[in-house]
């Protein structure tokens, strides 16, 4: 196999060891961050990871900090090793460990303070369907929220969709549900932050016994 097949970036020189990690400045604007999937913007700092595939060896890319949002122990082994000496160029300045460490802080802040699917809440307009059986939802009434997969280009993403509590076993069933119906009353409960345990226990005799 070729050293010169190298994955997005066939420029490592045979012979040469590659560092497992390289924190640089993007050498141009030609690698995209595998994460928030958007180019890397020339001399915009990059993560690589280097990793053996079926063609070769290489380097995926990330931003710095998309990588320390969500792959901070790479990131701090990155640091550990000192990953920009591994670059042709030093890059004139690097963020302290402790930003990047803060930024994944606040990242999981923000993804906890997003609802989790399944929870329950209150119909606020009395004007969405039940995406179950089709009827509307009562203003003031309790609707489940629910996970529906979609196809969204070559992804699949999660949708919210609202549902009668007598409606959520049916739907539980639906081949394109992807909420698991195993745990489900144990999930609804702590995810049920806006209303009381009472409208909880509520909804939860409305909704009936999953089959787990
Ligand atoms: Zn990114
Ligand atoms: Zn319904």
């Amino acid at each position: 196999m070729s050293d010169d097949a190298v994955l997005g970036k066939p420029m490592v020189e045979k012979e040469q060891e590659l560092a497992p990690f390289i924190i640089e400045g993007a050498r141009s604007s030609r690698s995209k961050c595998k994460l928030c999937r958007k180019k890397i913007e020339k001399e915009i700092l990059r993560l690589g990871i280097l990793i053996e595939g079926p063609y070769g060896t290489g380097y995926l890319w990330h931003h710095l900090n998309c990588a320390a949002k969500h792959r901070l122990d790479d990131v701090e082994e990155a640091y550990n090793q000192e990953a920009w000496k591994a670059a042709n160029e030093v890059p004139a300045e690097l963020p302290e460990i402790e930003e990047l460490q803060k930024l994944n802080e606040e990242a999981q802040q923000k993804r906890r303070q997003q609802l989790t699917i399944p929870y329950i809440q209150i119909d606020p307009s009395g004007r969405a369907k039940c995406k179950n059986c089709g009827d509307l939802l009562e203003k003031g009434k309790l609707r489940i929220v629910l996970g529906r997969e979609i196809e969204f280009g070559t992804q699949y993403r999660t949708m919210p969709i609202h549902v009668h509590p007598k409606c959520v076993l049916d739907e539980l069933d639906a081949p394109n549900c992807n909420t698991s119906p195993e745990g489900f009353a144990v999930a609804l409960q702590a995810n049920s932050t806006s209303i009381t345990n009472d409208q909880v226990r509520l909804a939860l005799a409305e909704i009936g016994e999953t089959k787990s």
